[in-house]
Formats: structure tokens, sequence, C-alpha cells
């Protein structure tokens, strides 16, 4: 058995809504809102005089400890996390789709704007002889960005994942001028970006080599002074990018695009795969950046990756899209309304062995965040979950090797002998995480 170090400690799995969206602020219209076609011409002709759009929606899981393969793999499942909690849109009935996105310095396009933006950064910070932007001679980025750091004047530290007042400082001044947020807190500042569930704790980098994978504060200091701090996850598969902060008395470096170019310089320095980006929402403007990285998106049915210009068809005003093997978009096969997936958990939720899940109902895309549903409602269908027919064509009770956090011990899971509510727990996890990650997990019931 695993130690406990190496186990992935989480609460029972949440199901999250939320009327205040950080992307689209609840300002689209229903029709932009919803997530598939079908489903939202159907609400626009059954549904007139309801004109309400769907919240924000996620699934959660509060986490005690993970390892960075855990989230290695988690991130891969399009889950992303903030402090310990580990968060992943419903793609089909939230109001935003939110693809993850990973980059790297292969699939990158240098654009003129990005040859502008470094030369300029680092004329003003007394670097000269910068490359021709227009690239005729071709522009060596790579050469451009380790100027940065031979120059003496830029010095770029890793850091622990830990609290200073020194970096809370630059924060409640970048959310005060940037983000017109003037409710910072020692304590949010803490919560969201020094604490991690990592059993690794913090990542440990030196002459370009990782030495520890874990979290890590990417520290910019101009002439002594600390003007930004990247906030990053250094995992086996790559280099992991929470948020980024910077002091708004330098808001000409553009350090937002700077600091994207150096983290993406910094996964291939460290030797790494991919820079993830977080997620990419197509209908929003804060978010056209990363379409400048490039990059490739997550396709939630079968977890492959697809380039962003083969799909962006696909995607356009926010809509969602499935991908199969022929790269054709099957979306509306498999969730437009009254398709195979629905027809079929309908199917399944009765077959189900010791637990009743037709109390969810999947014939309503739009669920208002003040109804009566529990946060622990999971619906039978959601893009990246196990459908219960998988599940239930493949179940075999002793594949449970989950363990759980009850009445005041950890014992193994045995499903025969759960509770009804401890059973759905478990077939949840199971169906959120997948049959490994569940392996790992000890749940707190
Ligand atoms: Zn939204």
């Amino acid at each position: 058995m695993l130690e406990i170090r190496e186990k992935l400690i989480l609460s029972r799995p949440l199901y999250l809504k939320d009327d205040d969206c950080g992307y689209c602020h609840h300002k689209k219209s229903q029709k932009e809102a919803i997530s598939v076609q079908s489903w939202s011409d159907y609400y626009a002709l059954n549904h007139q005089n309801q004109t309400e759009t769907p919240p924000s929606i996620s699934i959660g899981f509060q986490v005690e400890n993970m390892t960075v393969e855990h989230y290695d793999q988690l991130i891969n499942r399009g889950f992303r996390r903030s402090g310990t909690f580990l968060y992943k849109p419903d793609m089909l009935r939230g109001c935003c789709r939110m693809y993850t996105i990973r980059t790297n310095m292969d699939m990158f396009k240098l654009t003129k704007e990005h040859r502008q933006t470094v030369n300029k950064f680092n004329k003003r910070i007394g670097i000269e002889g910068g490359q021709d932007v227009k690239g005729k001679n071709g522009y060596d980025l790579m050469k451009e960005l380790r100027k940065m750091d031979d120059s003496g004047k830029l010095v770029i530290k890793f850091e622990p994942s830990k609290f200073t007042k020194e970096k809370y400082k630059l924060f409640t001044k970048y959310q005060n001028h940037v983000h017109d947020d003037y409710k910072t807190s020692e304590k949010s500042f803490k919560r969201f970006l020094c604490d991690t569930p990592f059993s690794q704790n913090d990542a440990v980098i030196k002459d370009n080599k990782v030495l520890k994978f874990g979290a890590t504060h990417q520290c910019y200091y101009l002439d002594s002074k600390l003007i930004a701090i990247g906030f990053l996850d250094i995992l086996p598969s790559g280099v992991s990018s929470i948020y980024l902060i910077y002091d708004p008395d330098y808001r000409d470096l553009a350090m937002g695009k700077i600091s994207g170019l150096k983290e993406m310089e910094l996964t291939k320095k460290l030797g790494l795969d991919y820079y993830y980006l977080g997620y990419f929402i197509e209908d929003c403007p804060k978010m056209n950046y990363k379409r400048k990285f490039g990059g490739e998106l997550l396709n939630l049915t079968d977890l492959t990756y697809h380039k962003l210009d083969d799909i962006s068809d696909y995607i356009t005003n926010g809509k969602y899209c499935a991908i199969n093997s022929k790269n054709e978009n099957i979306v509306e096969d498999l969730y437009g309304i009254n398709s195979k997936e629905f027809l079929k958990a309908k199917e399944y939720s009765d077959k189900w062995p010791g637990i009743s899940y037709s109390d969810v109902d999947n014939s309503v895309l739009i669920t208002n965040s003040d109804d009566n549903s529990t946060p622990y409602d999971i619906p039978t269908v959601i893009p990246g979950v196990t459908s219960l027919e998988t599940l239930f064509e493949n179940w075999n009770t002793n594949q449970i090797k989950s363990l759980v956090f009850a009445d005041g011990m950890i014992r193994p899971a045995i499903y025969d002998l759960e509770t009804a509510t401890i059973r759905k727990i478990l077939i949840d996890t199971i169906r959120i995480l997948g049959q490994g990650l569940a392996n790992d997990a000890i749940i707190f019931i």
C-alpha cells in the first residue's frame, strides 16, 4: 500500500454553481451562454419567457494531499487547482467553455507583436542591440530572452510558495490597480497563491534542472525591486501557470506577455514538454493573449489534444465541441438534445446496483443556482466524466481500491457493505477521477 503522503486525500466530489462568473460576469444572453446549439435552439423555442442564463458550474474537491504526478494526470483530465481546491468546469451546463490549453516553443508562432514586446522590454531595462522586429533575417527569441537574465539588471529567482510581506504588498497593489479589487487579505492571498496540496511541497530548480517538482513563485526583481511574480507548478510533463501579478507602475514593461514568454522559455530550458496556460475561453476577450501562444486544447471525450487552429471553427462563439478520431465535431451526437449520452444515462441510471441516479434530471440543461439541489448532485452526463454505461459494463466491485475516511478512521471501501450514500460517493469519485487515480484516493466522507 502507498504511504499516506503518496495518497490522493480529498473531500467527496462537490457540484458547485456560482452566479458570479469571473469570466463573463453573467452578462451573456441565454443563446450565447448555452454550450450546444440544439439546446440553445430548444430553449429559444420552448422557453421564450424564460430568459435565465446558466451559472458558472464546476466539479470540485478540497484536497488535503496529492503528489505532483497525481496533479499532472488531473490537469490532463481538465482540472486546475486554486490553492488546495481542485476544480473542473461542467462544459455542458456552465456559462463558459473552459478548455485546458497547453503549448511549447515548437507550437508557438512568433509574431511581430511578440518581437516588439521583447525588444521594448530589453531596451527599457537597458539592453541595447535588439534584433530586427520585422524578422527578415530571422529572429532568435531564445537569444533575446536569455539577454534578460544576462543583463544583471533583471534577476529572476525561484522562491518557495510561501507568504512574505513583500509579495503580499505587490499582490494588493496589483489587485487594487489592475482588477479594482480592494478586498484583498493576507488570508485570501495565502489561500489562493501560497497554499499547495503537494506532499513534495516546493519545487527546487538549480542550473536549469528540476531537482524537485512542486509549486514555486518565480520572482522578477528589477534593480533589486520585486516587480512581478509568476505563480507556477513545475510538473513532470510541464510548467503550469496559475497566476501572474506585477507592479502597475511598470505597466509599460508588458509583464503579462513577457512572463508568458519567460515561462515557455523555462519549460524548454528545464527539458519539459508543455507549458500549461490554464483555461482558454473562446468568447472571453481577456483570453485573446493565450490564442497568440498557439498550442492545443484538451478534448474531454477521449482526453486527446487538438491544435487550436484545427478546431477553431468548432469552438466559435464559445460553443462546446467533442472531437472523434477523424477530427470531426460530434458534439450534437453525444450531447445534443435527446442524444446518445442522455438516453444511455437514463437507461443505465436505473440499472445501477444499490443506488439511484434517477433523481438527476437530464432533460434540462439550465439549472438555477438557487434551486433545491445539493452540492452533491453530480449529473449523470458530464463531458470528461466516465459514463454510467462504461462503468457498469466494466463493473467489478473488487476493483475498488479507494480508502474512505469515515467515523474518524481510514478503512478500505467495501462496496457491497457501504451505505447508499457512500456507494454514490465512490461511483462519482471513480467516474470523475478515473479508476487509476481513484485507486490512490482516500475520500473524506
Ligand atoms: Zn461565464
